[in-house]
């Protein structure tokens, strides 16, 4: 809305209340604190010398500018080192309220709208659980006519395939993959046009150029070496990151193995479950360690050293706990399965396929989707070329 004084027109913005109290609840309470001193800007290894984050976010937040923030690639290109909060005169904890304005980023485009809303809220937790145990039950009683039996009785022979088939597992995890890439989708074609009719910009590099150094970044974590507070992040973040790589490369080359050798080609020997010795089995149980390894650094961080590590919200604490479980679970159910206890490693088992199908399935509501629009962000700062001062 504009209006005319003495010939002089004058923007005057409209606070949205409404997104203030969203993004204290969140974790960004101390945003009022903040007297605008930008000492938070100029400690930051990875904000641009140009129009500087954190200090016109703090802002932008106290006032509720929300369609400025939720168009703000900025908000993406903080890691939560944490080094602005230590430096705050005033206590306002800049990387707590940008990793707050994320999270309603998150709910601001995730489609449809209500699921980024439920993985907010620890009410939401139980139908969001419910969802995956009722579907795999499904299973369950359909392939074994309802024989539950093994999850409650002591058996040295341990039979997953019998329990739960690879087959359908699969093929709900193939339609869950195709769900996913859709609706995220959705939300980041979102994300980017709201950023190009926010910042435009006359557009330095091109679009592959920009996404093939950002991946270069990413695997390298190389942002992650210009904080100077929380260093311990790096090695956490590279752990997980790549542990989730291993994971994945396993569970794709079994599916092969599985489809095109044992299904298609009817060899011998390409059927789940391999030897300890074969190199899915190896590569696997190398990505579930590095993830658990990686998760225990940074819960032991968080909950002992939380002035250096950051607060965690909801929802950063909610995606630390299932990737916790999912590695943990899908260890143990195996080393189960190996020594013949078959009452721990059905159950674990169960929990396994269960936390596998909340972390992925609903990855475009959750901090795990989070990967994606940061990645976007980077892009779309690149393509305009807005580089952090210290790269
Ligand atoms: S967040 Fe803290 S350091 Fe940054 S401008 Fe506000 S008071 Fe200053
Ligand atoms: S948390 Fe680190 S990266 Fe994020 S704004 Fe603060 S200093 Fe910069």
């Amino acid at each position: 809305m504009t209006t005319g004084v003495n010939n002089t027109a004058i923007a005057i913005s409209k606070p949205d209340r409404k997104f203030v109290r969203q993004v204290k609840a969140a974790g960004g309470d101390s945003v009022d604190k903040c007297f605008q001193c930008a000492t938070c800007s100029v400690v930051c290894n990875l904000s641009p010398e140009d129009c500087p984050f954190p200090r016109k976010e703090m802002l932008w937040a106290q006032w509720g500018m929300k369609d400025k923030l939720m168009t703000d690639p900025d908000i993406w290109l903080c890691y939560q080192c944490n080094d602005c909060s230590i430096n705050c005169p005033r206590d306002s904890k800049p990387s707590e309220v940008l990793a707050a304005i994320r999270s309603v980023a998150f709910r601001h485009f995730a489609f449809p709208g209500y699921m980024g809303t439920l993985l907010t809220k620890p009410s939401g937790l139980i139908p969001l659980l419910l969802l995956p145990i009722i579907i795999l039950c499904a299973i369950v009683w359909q392939t074994t006519g309802g024989d539950f039996a093994p999850l409650f009785q002591a058996s040295a022979v341990v039979d997953f395939d019998y329990f739960l088939p690879h087959g359908p597992t699969e093929m709900l995890f193939i339609i869950g993959s195709i769900h996913i890439a859709v609706f995220m989708s959705i939300g980041l074609l979102r994300f980017w046009k709201g950023m190009q009719n926010s910042w435009g910009g006359a557009v330095k590099i091109g679009f592959i150029s920009a996404l093939i150094s950002t991946v270069i970044e990413i695997f390298s974590h190389s942002r992650f070496s210009s904080c100077g507070s929380a260093r311990y992040r790096q090695i956490a973040h590279l752990l997980v990151f790549y542990g989730f790589i291993l994971t994945a490369a396993a569970t794709a080359m079994a599916t092969i193995e599985m489809v095109v050798f044992h299904n298609f080609l009817g060899f011998e020997g390409h059927y789940p479950p391999f030897p300890l010795y074969h190199p899915i089995k190896i590569c696997g149980n190398l990505g579930g360690f590095a993830i658990v390894i990686g998760v225990i650094i940074v819960m032991y961080q968080r909950i002992t050293n939380p002035k250096n590590a950051g607060k965690a919200g909801y929802t950063m604490w909610l995606f630390i706990w299932v990737t916790g479980i999912v590695a943990l679970s899908g260890l143990l159910c195996q080393f189960m399965r190996i020594a013949g206890i078959g009452e721990l490693a059905y159950p674990l088992y169960f929990i396994h396929i269960t936390t596998v199908f909340f972390l992925l399935l609903y990855s475009p509501y959750s901090q795990f989707g989070h990967m994606f629009y940061r990645t976007l962000a980077m892009v779309f700062a690149k393509s305009i070329g807005r580089e952090a001062k210290t790269l």
